[in-house]
Order: structure tokens, then C-alpha cells, then sequence
């Protein structure tokens, strides 16, 4: 098995096209819980059970997808397969919800919100349980487009989430423009926070105040630790992700943990 190093396999584009055909192509997700500790949501994370390379990321994966005009195909297969699974774990857990990553390509695509009502329809989830994330490299396509199609998505009932929250060039500009519901925290501010550090503390207490004073929801990503959730629950973020909790797991282990839930509440 080898590490892929991007560009370093011309063929690899091939592999990709049969992979999303041979199923080797599939979702993890991550718990996003609630400051009480309860699972309130799940992310969809792409991943490649390639047969030569050891671990090709995510983000290999779509920017090859991008390059290729393969993308609008994934990004509507990974919205069927995400959305249906949802859609099945809320039969025991009505109010899970859904994160899914949008790729700034897939919202040029012209068919982009037909294909995402024709998903909700087929498999029947309820648009206000699906949120949508986006990143600021938004605006290296059309900004006027993209606001537009995220104004549509907001009239089908669907939020919006910008993430990696504070990493962009533009993030202010970003939150002034678009319709915004949740800010995920990039977790390059959490995963390194440690008592003594008071310039990332500060920046995390004002981005949780700011979206408070936007009247946007709040997610940290990238918790390891108790000590970096206790600092943000206490500055008032309400949402958590990270391997202190869950590390993105796989569908079963997703309803295993239901299942203990339900065990324990009952
Ligand atoms: P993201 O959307 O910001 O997802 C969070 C990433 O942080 C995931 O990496 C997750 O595994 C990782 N993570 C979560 N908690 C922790 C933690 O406590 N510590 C550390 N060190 N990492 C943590 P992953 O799965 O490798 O995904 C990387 C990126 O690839 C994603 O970042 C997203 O931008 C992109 N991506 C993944 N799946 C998809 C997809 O289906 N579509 C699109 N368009 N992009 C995707
Ligand atoms: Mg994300
Ligand atoms: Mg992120
Ligand atoms: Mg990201």
C-alpha cells in the first residue's frame, strides 16, 4: 500500500470514475453533539477504499473530482447516500440532522438545487434537517450566483453553515453577504488551544460572541480534549465535534451508538 501524493498518478482519475461504481467509494460521519452531551447531527466525510493507495483525503478526492468534471456526479451521489442513511437512523432518532459539504464547484453547477430537491424527495428527509457546508473560498466562482442559490436553498428549508470558520480572507464580508444560520469554529483554533495560549483563547470567546450577536449557532470542531470543551461550553458555544467525543465512524457504529442511547434513556 502507498500514500498518494497529488498529481503523482495521472491514471488515478480512472480509478476514481469505477470507484464510485465498485462501491469502494463511502460516508463516514461525525456526532455533532449538544452542550448536555446528546447527538443532535451528523456530518457526512468522504472517504476511498482504494485498492493500491493506502489513504487518499477527502480533499485529493473532490479537487481531483473538480478537475474532472466528476463532481457534480459525486457531490449528488454523496447527497442520496447521506441524506438515505439519515433518513433511516431517524426511525429510531427522529431528531437527527444532517451536515453535508459542499464543494464551491458543486454550486455553479446549474442543476444544483433541482438535484437537491429531487434528493429530499426520493428519500424523503425533511429539508429543515439538512444543513449545508460551505467554505470561503466561495468567492473564486461567481459571488452573486452563489448567494443566489444559497437565498433558494434557504427558501426550501435547508441551513446553511459556513466552515472552517476563520481561515478564509473574507469571513466578515462572507457573514454580511450570505444567509448564514451556523459558524463551525476551523479546528485549527481548537485542536491546539492549551490553558496558557490567551490569543487563541480570545479568538475563540469572539467569534462564539460574534455569532451570538449574529444570532447564528455555533459549532467548535476538532475537540480532543476535556479541558478545550469545558473553555468553550463555558464561553457560551453550544455545539461540539471532535475526537474527545467521536472520531467520524462508520455507519454501523453510528446506530451501535443509538442503540446505547436509547438503552440508557430508557
Ligand atoms: P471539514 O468539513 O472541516 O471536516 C472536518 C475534518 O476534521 C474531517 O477531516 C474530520 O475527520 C476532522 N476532525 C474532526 N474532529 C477532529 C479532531 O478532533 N481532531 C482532528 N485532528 N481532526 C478532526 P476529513 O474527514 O479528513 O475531511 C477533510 C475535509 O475534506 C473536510 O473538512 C471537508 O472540507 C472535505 N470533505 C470531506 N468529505 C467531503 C465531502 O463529502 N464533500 C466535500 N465537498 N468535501 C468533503
Ligand atoms: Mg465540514
Ligand atoms: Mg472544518
Ligand atoms: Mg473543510
Amino acid at each position: 500500500m502507498y500514500l498518494y501524493r497529488m498529481g503523482e498518478d495521472q491514471k488515478l482519475i480512472n480509478d476514481l470514475r469505477s470507484a464510485m461504481k465498485a462501491e469502494e467509494l463511502y460516508l463516514v460521519y461525525q456526532p455533532i453533539l449538544n452542550s448536555n452531551e446528546e447527538m443532535v447531527a451528523i456530518e457526512a466525510l468522504l472517504r476511498w477504499k482504494h485498492p493500491r493507495y493506502h489513504f487518499i483525503s477527502p480533499e485529493q478526492i473532490i479537487k481531483m473530482a473538480e478537475e474532472n468534471d466528476l463532481i457534480f456526479e459525486l457531490g449528488k451521489w454523496i447527497l442520496q447516500e447521506a441524506c438515505h442513511f439519515t433518513k433511516t437512523i431517524q426511525e429510531d432518532y427522529p431528531t437527527m440532522s444532517l451536515h453535508i459539504n459542499i464543494s464551491p464547484a458543486q454550486l455553479t453547477d446549474g442543476q444544483f438545487i433541482s438535484t437537491i430537491k429531487k434528493v429530499l424527495t426520493e428519500t424523503k428527509l425533511h429539508p429543515s434537517c439538512l444543513q449545508i457546508e460551505i467554505t470561503e473560498n466561495l468567492n473564486v466562482f461567481d459571488i452573486e450566483d452563489s448567494i443566489k442559490k444559497l437565498h433558494q436553498l434557504k427558501d426550501l428549508g435547508l441551513s446553511i453553515a459556513v466552515d472552517d470558520f476563520g481561515t478564509g480572507y473574507s469571513s466578515l464580508q462572507y457573514l454580511h453577504q450570505l444567509p448564514v444560520d451556523r459558524l463551525k469554529i476551523d479546528k485549527s483554533f481548537v485542536m491546539n488551544l492549551n490553558p496558557e495560549d490567551g490569543k487563541a483563547k480570545a479568538i475563540l470567546s469572539t467569534i462564539i460572541s460574534l455569532a451570538g450577536t449574529l444570532n447564528m449557532d455555533v459549532v467548535a470542531e476538532g475537540v480532543e480534549t476535556e479541558l478545550q470543551y469545558t473553555f468553550l461550553k463555558e464561553k457560551g458555544c453550544h455545539l461540539f465535534q471532535g475526537y474527545y467525543f467521536y472520531k467520524p465512524l462508520q455507519t454501523n457504529q453510528i446506530r451501535q451508538i443509538i442503540e446505547n442511547e436509547q438503552i440508557a434513556t430508557h
